[in-house]
């Protein structure tokens, strides 16, 4: 028996194109570095991430505030309100996100496999999150049961006992999980500090760090070759 946990954003489903196309949309221009404006983006996502948790702050303010330190740094050309628009395109654009064909073939081979059990482990807002469940199509797949939502939970990634709570859901041993996710400090470490094995999608080409994931893979197509594949 074998669980396979995924993490929602950038692995499920690919957010960074959704975040800079919001941002040229508002701002009218092209971003000239995508990597750096996503770098720049997600290094801002993880402060306030407690109090995003928690509820203080709502996914749209901080996401607002994240943009306009982004177009800041990057010396792009915006107006103090220029944030919070970006925030609601990219809103916009995620009440039409999807999974691709192939994603959803590794699930439905996963979902078929008796050996197999699914669970999700995400961060962020309660509400934010489970929308995305639900736009997303993953009940088709996942057992409500089996997702956990770190706001719902008050415990921030890579907190191992995030980990626990998945094994005791699934009745799993460590060695039987396998981590799917995209940010290493979080996803990874926390797969490697409970004795899981993992998957790292290392979209930004990251140098190799010293503690390794069992496997790495750098773009959604290889993501779902290995899963297809059957991987572990
Ligand atoms: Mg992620």
């Amino acid at each position: 028996m074998r669980g396979i946990v995924f993490d929602i954003d950038d692995t499920l489903y690919c957010r960074q194109d959704m975040l800079v196309i919001a941002a040229e949309k508002v701002l009218g221009v092209k971003v000239p570095d995508r990597p750096l404006f996503i770098s720049i983006f997600y290094e801002k996502s993880d402060i306030n991430m407690a109090g995003l948790e928690s509820g203080e702050i709502s996914t749209h303010d901080i996401n607002g505030w994240r943009y306009n330190e982004t177009f800041r740094l990057l010396g792009l050309p915006y107006t103090p309100d220029d944030g919070g628009k970006a925030a609601d395109a990219y809103l916009e654009l995620q009440s039409h996100m999807a999974l691709s064909e192939d994603m959803k073939k590794a699930l439905d081979a996963f979902a078929a496999d008796p050996d197999t059990k699914l669970a999700i482990l995400t961060a962020g807002e309660s509400n934010h999150q489970w929308n995305k469940v639900v736009m997303l199509g993953l009940d088709k797949w996942f057992d409500r049961a089996n997702v956990i939502v770190t706001g719902d939970v008050g415990i921030s990634k890579p907190d191992v006992r995030l980990c626990r709570m998945i094994e005791e859901k699934l009745g799993l041993t460590p060695d039987e999980l396998w981590m799917i996710g995209d940010n290493y400090d979080k996803d990874i470490v926390g797969a490697i500090d409970s004795g899981w094995h993992s998957v790292w999608i290392n979209r930004r080409n990251l140098p190799l760090p010293e503690r390794l994931p069992d496997c790495e893979v750098r773009t959604d197509d290889e993501l779902t070759q290995l899963l297809l594949k059957g991987f572990a």
